[in-house]
């Protein structure tokens, strides 16, 4: 090819590239440059000169001469992929442009400089990281799971077509850890953690298994997402004739979740609670229905938890007798509405009144008597059984005082108190018992206080301040036995005096033989670790008798007395014959 030729084809070439070239002398005088180079920089000059490079990028890239005076040798790069942002007028309105800019030097006196549009490949990076950050803000970083800003969306959607389709329904299961806390207190955050991820995996390979298939033939898109701390949610689409199943795939789930975790070397055992919205009930919104779920999976747990619970519209009517009740509650205890009740503990031997038990009753204003297992719940959950249970404590006390006084040899032995898991939570409860203590005068060993046996047998920091309580010269009665998950066997870890043995096992002493060799073997452990034994709620002198016979030491029912208030209780006192009642 001829030299001319061969120059004018690369100035052809130069010409039609689709890339910007230049060319400069070492002070950035233009030498040469193609169209799309002029049609790039354009912009930077607003009165068309294209003299010189570094004036025309002087506000884009001000130090360019100085790079360029830096490079000192042929092939020295002066910059490469330097993003040059120019902001354009068009239609009226501002749009902004990226550029790269490479330059070289290529001997003693020229510069090569080349300038892309990059624009379009800066959306596109800026596109991915505005969907990465959308994406982080709908997935849980623990879990890698979608997350509430995902699970809303979902249920939105799934209103929508509820609306558009009437026999589309949606199956939402949200499901919360049982006393996760625990775990977290016991255990460290970070085995916390880790149980909480292995809980998130199973919920997705529910999801995963169900996707499509079984519970709902029709089932599909199955979403499982991580709402909050320990709580997830696991929701479907479905139809008409699909959701009865989905009862089903809720226990079959609480079965999941129940199976143990392995941490490390270690086993933690942990349920769960689900509650179930099957869409039918169309609630207004998407944070609507999650608190539908929420209701259930609330209702789940106060049942004993390890369940799952249909959401139905009576579930609302509860939740708001249960607010009327905090809100009572809390001008109950300043207004005085709240009262206390003792109940005699008899010694089956000889008849005597070993101790009474304290209960406490509400009188509302409106409703009448109410019962403490209607509102120790909701006092736990409000905080106020702290503040109820120092008020029964330092009644208790001071009533023992006083009867010591005016009945002398006649008068209880003990007073018992129940305490509640929240109370035992609290690091403040062992100065609050001393102080009623103190404040009464009572001798502690006077004093009896019954925590419920799932209660004892939680965890380590219960069971250190039960010594610590202990410490004080009181005695700890297990209430309920027989109604917890510790099992005989476990009694010895218990740091306990007495053991009380739930009524439902002593109102069938007289029908079941099955009951009887229960109450026996509990009465023998107990012996055999020092602890004496109390049969709750006896009724009939038959089963007193049959609780004697099976070596229990004391009863307490309503076959002795029904739980009396104060005044009541020392005339019951005053009149007491302890022949009257003993073993008929
Ligand atoms: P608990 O400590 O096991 O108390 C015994 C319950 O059995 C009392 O119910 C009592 O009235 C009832 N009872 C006693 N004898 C008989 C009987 O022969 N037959 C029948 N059917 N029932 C009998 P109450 O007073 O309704 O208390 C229920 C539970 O509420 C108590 O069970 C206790 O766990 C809790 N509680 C009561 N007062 C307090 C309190 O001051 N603080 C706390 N934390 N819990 C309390
Ligand atoms: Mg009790
Ligand atoms: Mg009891």
């Amino acid at each position: 090819m001829a030299e001319g030729t061969a120059d004018e084809a690369l100035v052809q070439f130069l010409y039609r590239a689709p890339i910007g070239l230049i060319q400069t002398s070492l002070d950035g005088m233009i030498v040469l440059i193609n169209p799309m180079a002029a049609q790039l920089l354009m912009p930077l000059t607003p009165d068309g000169t294209l003299d010189n490079l570094f004036d025309v990028l002087k506000a884009v890239a001000p130090g360019l001469r100085e790079l360029a005076n830096a490079s000192s040798r042929p092939g020295d790069l002066v910059c490469d992929a330097l993003p040059l942002q120019i902001r354009r007028q068009r239609a009226g309105h501002g749009e902004s442009q990226v550029m790269g800019l490479h330059m070289m030097r290529l001997d003693d006196t020229t510069l090569m400089a080349c300038v892309s549009d990059m624009t379009a490949a800066a959306r596109r990076e800026d596109q991915r990281l505005q969907s990465r950050l959308h994406g982080q803000k709908r997935t849980d970083t623990l879990t890698s799971l979608p997350n509430r800003t995902a699970v809303l969306e979902r249920i939105g959607r799934a209103l929508g077509r509820m609306q558009d389709e009437p026999r589309y329904r949606f199956v939402l299961m949200l499901i919360n850890a049982d006393r996760f806390e625990r775990i977290n207190v016991t255990l460290g955050h970070a085995t916390g953690d880790e149980v909480l991820h292995l809980m998130g995996r199973r919920v997705a390979a529910a999801a995963q298994e169900w996707e499509g298939s079984a519970p709902a033939a029709a089932a599909s898109a199955c979403m499982a997402a991580r709402l909050a701390a320990d709580e997830f949610v696991l929701c479907f689409d479905a139809s008409e004739s699909s959701v009865p199943a989905a009862a089903d795939a809720a226990n079959r789930l609480v079965g999941i979740l129940q199976n143990p975790y392995a941490i490390g070397d270690r086993t933690v055992h942990l349920s769960a609670s689900v509650g179930l919205v099957t869409g039918t009930s169309a609630p207004g919104n998407a944070e609507a229905m999650l608190e539908q779920a929420s209701l259930a999976m609330r209702e789940a747990k106060r049942a004993g938890g390890a369940r799952h619970v249909l959401f139905e519209p009576a579930l609302m009517d509860r939740a708001r007798q249960r607010g009327d009740l905090e809100l009572g509650l809390r001008t109950a205890l300043t207004d005085g509405h709240l009262f206390t009740v003792y109940q005699p503990i008899v010694d089956l031997a000889d008849g005597s009144v070993a101790g009474m038990e304290a209960l406490v009753r509400w009188r509302h204003p409106e409703r009448g008597m109410i019962m403490p297992t209607e509102f120790i719940e909701v006092a736990e959950t409000t905080g106020l059984i702290c503040e109820l249970g120092e008020w029964v404590l330092d009644a208790s006390c001071r009533q023992l005082v006083e009867w010591q006084a005016l009945l002398g040899d006649r008068a209880p032995r003990t007073v018992s108190v129940n305490l509640s898991r929240a109370q035992l939570a609290d690091s403040k409860i062992v100065a609050r018992v001393a102080n009623a203590l103190g404040a009464s005068g009572l001798p502690p060993p006077c004093l009896q206080l019954e925590v419920t046996e799932s209660l004892a047998a939680q965890d380590a920091t219960v069971q250190a301040r039960l010594c610590e309580l202990k410490e004080l010269g009181l005695t700890l009665a297990l209430d309920d036995f027989g109604t917890g998950f510790s099992s005989l066997a476990s009694l010895h870890e218990l740091p306990v005096d007495v053991v009380k043995i739930d009524r439902s096992f002593v109102s069938a002493v007289e029908t079941s033989a099955h009951h009887r060799v229960l109450i026996e073997s509990v009465v023998r452990i107990a012996q055999s670790l020092g602890m004496r034994t109390v049969a709750e709620g006896i009724e009939t002198a038959g089963e007193a008798a049959l609780l004697g016979v099976l070596g229990c030491n004391k009863g307490q029912g309503y076959l002795y007395a029904r739980p009396l208030p104060a005044e009541a209780a020392t005339a019951w006192l005053m009149s007491y014959k302890s022949t009257s009642v003993v073993l008929n």
